[in-house]
């Protein structure tokens, strides 16, 4: 029986999951993805392009690459809802519908972020930033993130070592000071030696972290916190408020800010609407690699349904990779949900580990985009 798939957004979890139904399916899978952009970034490039080791044109990956058999990329914005979903080119309805569509980011929740800061969690930030960076000449830089969850928990470790030793290059580190403010409890709260290891980094390297801490609000040269602290700053690198996609918001799938799903089987409250990745409220870290386990759990659900074979509950497992900023990785495999607690490994930072996220962006690339 030929089933219509419909998958809304063609990031980590989208591309994967029609990956996997093209794979299974061939030809006869009848999967239609929905995204309003021409091409994808993956979130860690953006700190390469804020840091000039490269341009946003060099790290986009177009989606007329992105070719499988049974699947139809589609470029189109999507207005609303379940089930049926209405585009600016018409209507789609079909019988299993992924929403996949990430999340957005809410920058005026933060007064003053546009008009006194920069955020570098945008493509349109990172490439910004690009042209602001070489003209800063000294001072105090203040890495703030403004809101949790937020996607890749170690996003803003990584700017602010990437930071230190970008400084340290241009010969102007001792006219800077770096404060970090977090709202984590550690850097990295699934893994304590990630986590240990990123604060060992920051006082080698003379990085302030501020932890359990929120900005809350921008002022010209002045950051306010969730605790009233003030700090100065010469130059703002954010982490904007993250929501869910309006149009997300608007269909009513939304409670509490995410879109409530069952953790086994990424199923929201409708039968055959499934959410996965950083809109779906997982309690899981927000990341590209969980938005991949997701896809593989929603895959095997589609195709149990399709033709009997066994469905996989959601392994809640993924990848967090840390850039150095020095040409070195440390990276921490998680695994939240198969067994009895969470399980890491860690990988402390190395050349090695370069080598390994490396494959692991060579490989999608390939797989995806035949790059
Ligand atoms: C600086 C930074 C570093 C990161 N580093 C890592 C890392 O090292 N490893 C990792 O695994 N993750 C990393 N991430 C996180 C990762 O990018 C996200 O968690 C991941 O992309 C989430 O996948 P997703 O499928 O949920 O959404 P996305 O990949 O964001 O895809 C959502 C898609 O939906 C589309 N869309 C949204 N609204 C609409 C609409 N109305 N109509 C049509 N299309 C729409 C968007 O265009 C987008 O293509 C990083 C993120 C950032 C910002």
């Amino acid at each position: 029986m030929k089933s219509r798939v419909l998958i809304l957004g063609a990031g980590f979890g989208g591309l994967e999951l029609a990956t996997l139904l093209s794979e299974a399916l061939g030809e006869a899978a009848d999967v239609v993805l929905i995204d309003k952009s021409d091409s994808f970034v993956f979130g860690y490039s953006r700190i390469d392009v804020m840091f000039g080791k490269t341009t946003l044109d060099a790290v986009r990956l177009p989606y007329e690459d992105f070719a499988k058999p049974g699947i139809r990329l589609v470029r189109d914005t999507i207005d609303a809802d379940a089930r049926r979903v209405t585009t600016t080119e018409g209507i789609y309805e079909a019988d299993f519908l992924v929403i996949a569509l990430g999340a957005d980011y809410d920058i005026p929740a933060t007064p003053g972020l546009a008009e006194y800061g920069n955020e570098f969690y945008s493509n349109m930030g990172a490439d910004r930033l690009r042209s602001v960076l070489p003209g800063f000449s000294g001072g105090s830089v203040l890495i703030g993130v403004c809101g949790f969850p937020y996607k890749c928990p170690p996003g803003p470790s990584e700017c602010a070592l990437t930071l230190h030793h970008y400084l340290t290059e241009r010969g102007i580190r001792d006219k800077c000071d770096i404060t970090f403010v977090s709202p984590l409890s550690t850097p990295m709260p699934a893994s304590a030696e990630m986590a240990q290891a990123l604060m060992d980094s920051f006082e080698d390297f003379g990085i302030c972290l501020l932890r359990q801490r929120k900005v809350i609000r921008l002022e010209p040269g002045l950051a306010v916190l969730d605790d009233g602290m003030e700090l100065p700053f010469d130059l703002f690198l954010g982490v904007p408020k993250h929501t869910p996609p309006q149009v997300v918001i608007d269909s009513g799938l939304t409670e509490d800010g995410w879109v409530p799903i069952h953790l086994a089987t990424l199923e929201t409250r409708f039968p055959d609407v499934y959410a996965i990745g950083d809109m779906a409220a997982t309690g899981l870290p927000k990341s590209g690699t969980f938005a991949e386990s997701a896809a593989r759990s929603v895959s095997t659900a589609i195709l149990a349904k399709l033709e009997g074979a066994e469905a996989e509950q959601n392994t809640g497992t993924g990848t967090c990779i840390v850039e150095y900023g020095d040409g070195r990785v440390s990276y921490a495999e998680l695994d939240f949900l198969t067994g009895a607690s969470l399980q890491a490994i860690y990988h402390p930072p190395s050349i090695a580990g370069k080598t390994f996220k490396n494959g692991f962006d060579g490989h999608r690339r390939a797989r995806w985009f035949n790059a």
